[in-house]
This record gives C-alpha cells, structure tokens and sequence, in this order.
C-alpha cells in the first residue's frame, strides 16, 4: 500500500491542514518528505471528516458505502466507495489490466483509514477514493517502474477520465506510481458525464453486431480482410467477400473454437477486432482507419496510429454517444462496422 499523497492543490492544503500539517505538506511539495515518520491512523490522530481531495471519510467503511471491487479476478482490500467512484476506479483498474500490467495479487490496495505521514490530513484511502496497483512492482518514492509505453498508455486512460483521475506518477514530489485517486471533490460536473460514458462500457452484451459473409463487398469486408491478416491469415485485400475469403474465415473461426461457417457475424467479430490505439501499428490499424474513412473520417491508411487517427477515432466515437478516448475497442469496432 502506498504510504501516502501528499500533493492536493496547495491552495487546499494550506487552507484546511493545521500548522504541523502545513509544514510537513510544504517540506513534501519540495519532495522532502521521504524518511518521514508514519503516522498510523486509527489512533485519534486524524479528526478531519473528509480526506485530501474533500470526500467524506470514516473510520468505518459502512459509514460511507465501502463496497469490494474485484478486477479481473483480483481483489482490491477493503474495496472503494461505492457508486460512482466505484464505476470510475473500477474502470481505471480494469483498463490498467487490460492495457498497461496485469494485476498481481497481493499488490492491490482500496480503501484503508489513515492519515498522511507527517500530516493531520487524512489520505484519500481513507475515503475509499484511491486505489494502489501492484504495489511491490512500483514502490513509493520511485519513479520511471513504467515503461515509457506503459506510461502512454496510463496517459491515455487518464485522458479518458478528463481529469476526474490522477495519478500518483504525477506527483511533484515524491511519486507513487502505483497510485490512482479522484481527483475532484464530490458532486463536481465532471463525475456524472464520466459515469455516464463508461458505466456502460464494461460488459457490453447488448453491442449490436453487422452479419457479413459471401457475397458481400465494401469496407466492411475490406475490414475483415486486413483483421484477417492481423490474425495471422493470408489473403488479398480487395473488398470482395469471395471463397478465399471464406475460407479464411473458416480457419480463423476453427483456430477459436467458433463454428466454422465462414460468416461473420457477432461472436466472430468479437474474436477477430483487435483493439489499437496511439502507438498501435499494422494490419487492424489499417483496418480502423480505412473504415473510419468510409464512415466519413478521413484519413491516410498508413497502418500508423498516431495523434491523427485518434484525434478521428475520437470524434467518431462522439458521433456515435461512445466515450471519446481515441482507443478503437470491441465496442467502436462495432459501431465502425455496422
Ligand atoms: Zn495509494
């Protein structure tokens, strides 16, 4: 668990942490702190009634709607508040999984009633507004535990939560990379737009899906085609859903356990998209920028995804009430190919 964040806005700090707070905030904000003595909470040294970032906080967890969350099949003890931190936190983690590390257990850490070392505040933990991932791969204090891919990608789930996130690589001072927090204070506007957009976007059973098979031509088949290649299939790009194609297809449903009837339709579609985003390359992303150009976002099929392509990516996805975070999934396929 990370011992502490001890960067919130100064002009917050300085407004509500008493005198031996403030001292040991302003020696963090100058990246002093480390070596600091801990203070455990528990013991009536914190009597704040809200942490760091303003949300209520309790020493019990029921008190403010601790729930578990549990990402990918690991545990976050004792869990985040529940409601909407819950969906934004959770999803933060979820992305974290799928796109920067897998989570390791143990490692990952919710909420926990403490304060910040050296301080009187008490931690967002204590809120059950911040989450730890992996702790021991990214201790407190270090930086650069990410690659400088791993960080784009951090970057680019960041992007997506428009600000409600910060991370603890962000830090001034000390880092704590394994650090994510709600970064705005309860009820701000930002929150229920973001819930809107992404509570729906975990499970998506209901993703309606386009049925192509032999006959077809145009670039949902020109889709397939490159999508094919991207999984290891050999075969022309040329539109036209012909026997070569239906072949491929065939082979690829077989190499997953599909049936193999050589029509695409929502369960292959599902197992052929791949998901690119800025700094992906090759055949998918040829694949997305051809038929983001036949939806009417124009651009050159370079195979590159650059600012570009998700500057594009990004207003297709407006166009279409998806959230706007420039990474083609399961769902913006979807909606490219219907
Ligand atoms: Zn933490």
């Amino acid at each position: 668990m990370c011992e502490q964040h001890d960067q919130q806005g100064p002009s917050d700090v300085r407004a509500t942490a008493p005198d031996v707070g403030r001292r040991a905030l302003v020696r963090g904000a100058g990246g002093l702190l480390l070596g600091g003595g801990l203070v455990v909470a528990g013991a009536g040294a914190a009597r704040a009634a809200t942490s760091q970032n303003g949300w209520p906080a309790s020493s019990s967890p029921s008190a403010i709607g601790i729930t578990g969350l549990t990402v990918a099949g690991h545990a976050f003890p004792s869990g985040v508040r529940g409601g909407q931190v819950h969906t934004i936190l959770g999803y933060v983690a979820r992305r974290f999984h799928s796109e920067v590390e897998a989570l390791v257990t143990p490692g990952n850490w919710g909420y926990n009633y403490r304060v910040i070392s050296g301080s009187t505040s008490l931690s967002n933990h204590a809120s059950g507004t911040a989450i730890d991932v992996n702790a021991p791969r990214h201790p407190l204090g270090s930086s650069g535990t990410f690659s400088a891919t791993q960080v784009s990608r951090i970057r680019s789930i960041l992007s997506s939560c428009n600000g409600v996130v910060r991370w603890g690589g962000d830090y001034s001072g000390r880092k704590d990379e394994m650090h994510f927090e709600i970064n705005v204070r309860p009820g701000d506007s930002r929150i229920a737009p973001l819930v809107a957009k992404i509570g729906g976007t975990t499970p998506a059973p209901t993703t309606a899906w386009s049925t192509v098979q032999s006959g077809a031509s145009g670039f949902r088949v020109t889709a397939i085609q490159h999508l094919l290649r991207a999984r290891g299939q050999s075969l022309t790009v040329d539109g036209v859903f012909g026997s070569v194609t239906v072949s491929r297809v065939k082979a690829f449903q077989s190499s997953r356990s599909l049936l193999a009837d050589g029509v695409v339709g929502p369960k292959t579609w599902v197992a052929l998209v791949v998901t690119v985003q800025n700094g992906s390359s090759g055949q998918a992303v040829v694949a997305a920028q051809k038929a983001l150009t036949a939806r009417g976002y124009s651009l050159t099929a370079d195979g590159v995804f650059g600012a570009t392509t998700a500057s594009k990516a990004k207003a297709f996805q407006t166009s279409r009430g998806l959230l706007a975070d420039g990474v083609v999934g399961a769902q913006t396929w979807a909606k490219l190919t219907i």
